[in-house]
């Protein structure tokens, strides 16, 4: 992978700049901090390697060099976007699942970020804000999709089960290729952000639904029940042992089947 293959890969994909580089700490970082400098919309940092790649709160996102697709989106939100920012997560997932879609291969996803395949982890989501004062500035949206197998941390690392693109087909198509293919379905469907129509698109492609999850977060009690949808701002609707409605907010949650 090197920059000119990117670019010409990306051809009549309308995205911003892109900065490729053969190793990198983290692609959200380096995004965030060229998004404060004022990077537009849609702009691209890529990277062969991670060595301090991120989950949730700090968490390693393992990217072994010539293994995986590592990249972030820098998303400046328009004028209606900005009532929607809570369904980011839910238009990079889509768009992943689509573009998985493409290869026949049937994703679904984690709420509240992660992609699965045969109920085993393939790409992980982290998007964080870029706030100007009090003001949220942009989004900047990290993917990480696991290719070759190498990609994959050992058994003892994860917390659920993970998979890569090389144990499910072969041969794989280009990195490159599958980047494309992932934006353009975003593009595609960032002009549906702000409808219903996105939500049932997303809801749709919930792993788990209509069976019983547990939902652990660090702060509460472990949480058990039947996981029903979405509210219109991406949170999850559950149905607890009670028959009881619950909302579960975006946070740091983590989400298992219960059996
Ligand atoms: P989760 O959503 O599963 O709680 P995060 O979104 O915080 O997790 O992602 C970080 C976690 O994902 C790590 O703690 C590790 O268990 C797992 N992980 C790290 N790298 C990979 C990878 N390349 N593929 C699959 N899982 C990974």
């Amino acid at each position: 992978m090197n920059e000119r293959d990117l670019r010409k890969a990306l051809g009549e994909l309308s995205t911003g700049e892109l900065h490729y580089f053969d190793s990198l700490g983290s692609t959200n970082d380096e995004a965030l901090a060229w998004a404060t400098q004022g990077a537009p919309d849609l702009s691209l940092v890529i990277a062969d390697e991670q060595t301090a790649g991120r989950g949730r709160l700090g968490r390693k996102w393992f990217t072994p060099a010539g293994t995986a697709l590592a990249f972030s989106l820098i998303f400046r939100p328009t004028e209606v976007e900005q009532a929607y920012l809570s369904r980011t997560v839910g238009l990079a997932g889509l768009a992943v699942c689509r573009a998985l879609a493409g290869l026949s291969m049937s994703a679904e996803l984690k709420w509240p970020n992660d992609v699965l395949v045969f109920a085993q982890k393939i790409c992980g989501i982290l998007v964080e804000a870029v706030w100007t004062g009090e003001d949220m500035d942009c989004q900047v949206i990290g993917i990480g999709m696991n290719l070759r197998r190498e990609s994959v941390p050992e058994h003892a690392q994860l917390q659920f089960p993970a998979t890569s693109l090389e144990n499910l087909m072969s041969p794989m198509p280009e990195r490159e290729l599958i980047l494309h293919d992932i934006l353009a379905a975003l593009i595609e469907l960032r002009p549906k952000l702000s409808s219903a129509e996105f939500m049932k698109l997303w809801e749709e492609k919930l792993a788990f639904r209509g069976e019983v999850v547990k939902i652990q977060s660090p702060e509460g009690p472990t949480l058990q029940g039947e996981l029903l949808g979405l509210d219109s701002d991406g949170s999850l609707r559950l149905k607890d042992e009670n028959g009881n409605p619950v909302t579960v907010h975006f946070g740091d949650i983590s989400l298992r089947p219960a059996a």
